[in-house]
């Protein structure tokens, strides 16, 4: 749809960063465009499977989507984030990455038994962001109903990896 070739027009793709032969997708020009931004958000809260209690976005690219996502949606913002930034009790989760390791973390009061929470993120890569917020979510018995991402990069192969862990459905608006 034209919201679609909106969003695949605004981002742009930066050879060789932030590493040799990786090609990364550039959002700030969608971020700038304001018809973008706000094609980018409607797009994201339509892949919304019924009522949602929480919604989840991981630092940093993921808060800028998930935050006006949850407001749309009449649901509450719960930031996944790297170690050393939320202030109270957390639970800690690592994975690989496609450009090396990382923990993410959550407060282990955020989500509750039952909760209907929905993630979203910019870019779904190698799924391994996505795979270890899923698992703290799970780890707080909470309802994982949807993850949306913005861009999925097909060739990665992170849906697949997704399957592996269980990590539910998921739907990429480009
Ligand atoms: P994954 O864990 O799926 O390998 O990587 C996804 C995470 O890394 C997302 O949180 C995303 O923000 C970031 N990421 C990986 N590749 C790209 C990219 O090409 N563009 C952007 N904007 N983010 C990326």
């Amino acid at each position: 749809n034209a919201n679609q070739q909106l969003i695949l027009d605004l981002i742009r793709d930066v050879p060789d960063w932030p590493k040799p032969g990786v090609v990364f997708k550039d959002i700030t020009p969608l971020l700038a465009d304001p018809r973008g931004f706000a094609a980018a958000v409607d797009e994201l809260v339509a892949l919304a499977p019924g009522p949602i209690d929480i919604v989840v976005g991981m630092e940093a690219r993921g808060f800028i989507f998930a935050a006006p996502v949850a407001l749309k949606l009449g649901a509450g913002f719960v930031p996944v984030r790297k170690p050393g930034k939320l202030p109270g009790k957390v639970h800690e989760q690592s994975f690989a990455l496609e450009y090396g390791h990382e923990t993410l973390t959550i407060h282990t009061d955020a989500l509750w038994p039952g909760a209907r929470v929905m993630v979203i993120d910019d870019v779904l890569a190698t799924g391994g962001t996505v795979g270890a917020t899923a698992a703290l979510i799970k780890g707080q018995g909470a309802e994982l109903v949807h993850v949306a991402v913005l861009m999925e990069l097909g060739f990665l192969e992170g849906r697949g990896r997704l399957v592996e862990l269980g990590a539910g459905t998921l739907s990429a608006v480009v």
